[in-house]
């Protein structure tokens, strides 16, 4: 069925909900945002075409980052230097946001902040390390270059490959399954009132706010919150915005449970790695390997030479893991803005409409961006000011 066929069925059903903010997405970022709005006391409603939490932010590899990723700090684009220095203050504001809510939420997510190491194998990729840390030490991380035995004392799971790694006390691993579900269940006692299999297919503005139509019936609202992940281009458009933002799929994979064997969150400072081991044991490897975008089943799908090439970086420096057996893999679609940062905030010209782009990496910076945005649409001040993060910056 067409998406025209589908508005007028719409018009059949004749439901009409109601609310102040209308949250399109129930991804962490739709149900961190729903969570704090609904906390300072707003009417919301978040709808999702799937079920909450089924698009990437439930299938991720549950990483907090907050090191730069290597890739950004080699770049001389003035967008990406800009980029990345609005972005460490956020996700470190993140990582604490997550530590908060892992206080007050009512259900364990398995946040674990034991430390992240971003390991080299050549001495250029060591001098990187050393110069990237420079950096993200002047905007008051913690990161310190370790190598020789003092490495192998933190990490002695490491391949004799690997001559020494950024360490930064404050990174680790959140459960992204257990911590969405979590969040929105907070929203949801809050008052948040959650539509699933509800999809947006027009926004009409009206002279207080908006008319969403779905394929479940139509929603007034005075403010509507883009959260639609890999759809926030599409629903942006429906009001006239463009949004610049691409999507990609991505590999991710989990070997069988283990005794303990990586204790902290493993990237790499110059190959497509990153890992942990969960709370039940399982490995979890990924790093950014190609999946493909599957248009008949509208979901990604696995690529044969990326497993075995995410795998082969992962073995070599983690031999451990070579008798373990790939208990899964699969893909998701990652959305990348054009400087690596969020957008966020109403959209100038378009009173009530607020993008949620999260920054990369997303999952982590998902938290400040939802509090953020509830704190300026309830009209408090906050730490950080928003305006940086809108799309006005990628105007000309
Ligand atoms: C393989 C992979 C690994 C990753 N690993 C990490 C990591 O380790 N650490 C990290 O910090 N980040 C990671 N990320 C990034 C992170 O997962 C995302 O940035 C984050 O989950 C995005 O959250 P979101 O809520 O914006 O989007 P999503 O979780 O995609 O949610 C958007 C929701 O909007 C809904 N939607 C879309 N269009 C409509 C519409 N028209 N009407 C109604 N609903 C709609 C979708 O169904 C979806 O549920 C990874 C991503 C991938 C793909």
């Amino acid at each position: 069925m067409n998406k025209d066929t589908r508005v007028s069925e719409r018009d059949k059903s004749n439901r009409l909900t109601e609310t102040d903010v209308l949250v399109v997405g129930g991804g962490v970022v739709g149900c961190c945002a729903a969570y704090y709005l609904a906390r300072l006391g707003l009417d919301v409603v978040v709808i999702d075409r799937d079920g909450i939490n089924d698009q990437a932010s439930g299938v991720n590899a549950g990483s907090l980052h907050l090191m730069i990723v290597s890739r950004f700090f080699k770049s001389r684009d003035p967008l990406w230097i800009a980029g990345r220095n609005r972005l460490l203050p956020l996700v470190m504001a993140s990582v604490e946001t997550w530590r908060e809510l892992a206080g007050e939420l009512d259900r364990d997510i398995e946040l674990v902040l034991d430390g992240g190491l971003m390991v080299a194998e050549t001495d250029g990729q060591l001098r990187m390390l050393e110069e990237k840390a420079k950096e993200e030490r002047s905007h008051g991380l913690d990161v310190e270059v370790v190598s020789g035995s003092d490495l192998r004392s933190i990490a002695p799971y490491f391949s004799e490959r690997v001559i020494g790694a950024a360490f930064c006390p404050d990174e680790g691993k959140i459960n992204p399954i257990m911590a969405t579900g979590a969040v929105a269940r907070g929203a949801e006692r809050a008052g948040t009132r959650f539509l699933r299999s509800t999809e947006l297919l027009a926004l009409e503005t009206t002279g207080d706010g908006f008319k969403a139509l779905t394929d479940n019936g139509a929603i007034r609202c005075r403010r509507v919150v883009d959260a639609a992940g890999a759809g926030a281009a599409t629903v942006a458009a429906m009001v006239g915005v463009r949004l610049p933002i691409e999507t990609h799929a991505r590999l991710m994979n989990v070997t069988e449970a283990a005794p303990p064997l990586v204790k902290h969150l493993v990237q790499h400072g110059d190959r497509m790695l990153s890992m942990k081991q969960a709370a039940r044991g399982n490995v979890v490897i990924g790093g950014g390997w190609p999946a493909v975008f599957d248009h008949a089943t509208g979901r990604p799908d696995v690529i044969k030479k990326s497993i075995k090439g995410n795998l082969g970086v992962a073995r070599s420096v983690v031999p451990g893991l070579g008798p373990l057996r790939l208990l899964r893999t699969w893909g998701g679609m990652l959305t990348l803005t054009p400087d690596g940062d969020a957008i966020l905030g109403e959209v100038p010209g378009v009173p009530g409409f607020y993008l949620a782009v999260p920054p990369n990496p997303g999952f982590t910076g998902a938290p400040i961006c939802g509090r953020l945005l509830a704190e300026r649409i309830a009209g408090k001040t906050s730490t950080f000011d928003l305006d940086a993060f809108s799309v006005e910056r990628f105007a000309s």
